[in-house]
């Protein structure tokens, strides 16, 4: 597999001449200093998969909520200087949303934390019977959602036994030896279980391993079995292509704090396709009410039509303005452009990793100082490259993270083996690509030196990125 390798020239060039090269400049970009690293300098930030940067635009909306707030206190909910009425603090947002992940703007809602618009949508849409009561869910799931989709069976004990309980959820492992699901396989399960699930939930990026899951193909069999299918796009939204309505999902969840930059913790959204809601079953609330009548205050609720039927409280006004920002600079990019911008950047990492030496394929000796890729192959991936550091154990991930954090390069780790490297359209460069793998390369190579001399050398005497 001899691919054209390009050099560090190459990618500053790329840089160049890459017509979405500007975007970088409307975010704060954090120095190695404040990572944890010695050196001076921008870090190389590879961590947006876990906390998008601060859009300078997101943090000029903060302030002037804050102006507004200690000006025009609550009148701000209904009068605004900056058209941005407390009230409707999601209507600006929820068009951009609509059309990033393929639906109808009466199917999206701005709400909550996503692991609360999980249990939001499965108070609405579990609707287990004595027959059809499974949920189907990946074992390497996020662990919020393992957790919260096991909650779910046990609140139906008047219909469902203690053993349909027991054995309510469905795990998703990969082959032997495998570290993604195959499609197939998926298919299969539901087919070996059509008669007894009632709702398949998938990520559409997988935090863990980075597989972008192909929904285009499991959800018409999820129908088929007559299941309903839901996703969690917490990786997937301001990541990937993304079609709900060409896919015919019928809900979905997402944070905004990761692809999408509205900020730590910042406030979720959900999707909920028009055919689902039929005006009924719901956790209610005054902010589901129909809008033109909440004020009123009456005690009969009337829900609005659509996803925002299922809010249940006031929106959040901080922590979903500096979302705003981010929302209308994709608009400006225009998001398939970015797709493209980021299937050439992660294209880039993984030519890259699969020519270093310390590349560990399925064949070679596994004991070796190096790292496998566990996410796949183009297109069945974002931009996130997860790779697990050889050997497995022992501490060697651990090892190697710091030192490439001490150089400024900041990705992120999960144990025990886990490294994930997420070059983000909006704000990475194919430069820091290059340096990210000459990195990872150096703290290896200082790993084999470790190991050798049984644990000391002074990773301060290596800096590779003030050397080239
Ligand atoms: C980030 C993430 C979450 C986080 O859930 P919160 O409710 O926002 O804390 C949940 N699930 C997945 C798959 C995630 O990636």
């Amino acid at each position: 597999m001899e691919k054209n390798i390009p050099t560090l020239e190459d990618l500053a060039r790329l840089d160049r001449e890459d017509p979405l090269n500007w975007t970088r400049d409307e975010f704060e970009m954090p120095t190695i200093k404040a990572c944890g690293g010695e050196g001076e300098g921008e870090a190389i930030y590879f961590c947006g998969n876990s906390l998008g940067l601060l859009n300078k635009r997101a943090r000029q909306h903060i302030l002037e909520e804050l102006d507004v707030w200690s000006t025009s206190t609550v009148t701000g909910h209904f009068k605004h200087p900056h058209n941005r009425p407390w009230k409707h603090v999601d209507a600006p947002l929820t068009p951009h949303l609509a059309k990033i992940i393929g639906a109808k703007e009466e199917e999206v809602a701005h709400s909550s934390t996503l692991t609360s618009n999980i249990h939001n949508l499965f108070m609405s849409f579990y609707r287990p019977t004595e027959k059809r009561w499974k949920i189907v869910i990946e074992k390497g799931s996020f662990p919020s959602d393992w957790y919260a989709i096991h909650s779910h069976p046990k609140l139906h004990d008047k219909v469902l036994s203690q053993e349909q309980i027991d054995n309510a959820v469905i795990g998703l492992s990969p082959r032997e030896g495998e570290e993604t699901l195959r499609t197939e396989d998926i298919l299969k399960v539901l087919e070996d279980n059509k008669d007894t699930i009632a709702i398949v939930w998938l990520p559409l990026v997988q935090y863990y391993t980075g597989q972008l899951f192909d929904i285009a193909t499991i959800a018409p069999k999820a129908h088929e079995i007559g299941a309903l299918i839901g996703l969690d796009m917490a990786h997937g939204i301001g990541n990937v292509e993304t079609k709900l309505n060409e896919w015919d999902v019928d809900f979905a969840v997402w944070c905004t704090y990761k692809y999408l930059n509205a900020g730590p913790a910042a406030i979720g959204g959900y999707y909920i396709k028009t055919r689902l809601d039929d005006g009924g079953r719901r956790l209610a609330g005054w902010w589901g009410n129909d809008a033109a009548t909440r004020f009123q205050m009456s005690p009969d609720f009337q829900p609005t039509p659509g996803a925002k039927g299922y809010q249940h409280s006031c929106t959040p006004v901080l922590s979903s303005i500096p979302l705003l920002a981010t929302l209308e600079l994709i608009d400006k990019v225009g998001f398939p452009n970015m797709v493209a911008k980021g299937r050439q950047l992660t294209g880039t990492l993984a030519t890259l990793l699969q020519a270093s030496r310390y590349y560990v394929d399925a064949k070679d000796d596994q004991s070796r100082v190096g790292f496998k890729i566990l996410t796949p192959d183009a297109p069945y991936r974002g931009t996130q490259i997860s790779i697990a550091i050889t050997p497995e154990g022992k501490g060697t991930m651990p090892r190697v993270f710091s030192r490439m954090i001490q150089r400024g390069v900041v990705g992120d780790e999960r144990q025990p083996s886990v490294i994930r490297l997420s070059p983000v359209v909006l704000y990475n460069k194919f430069e820091e690509v290059g340096k990210t793998v000459q990195t990872l390369e150096l703290a290896l190579k200082e790993e084999e030196e470790w190991q050798k001399n049984g644990g000391d050398v002074d990773v301060k005497d290596h800096d590779i990125i003030s050397k080239e």
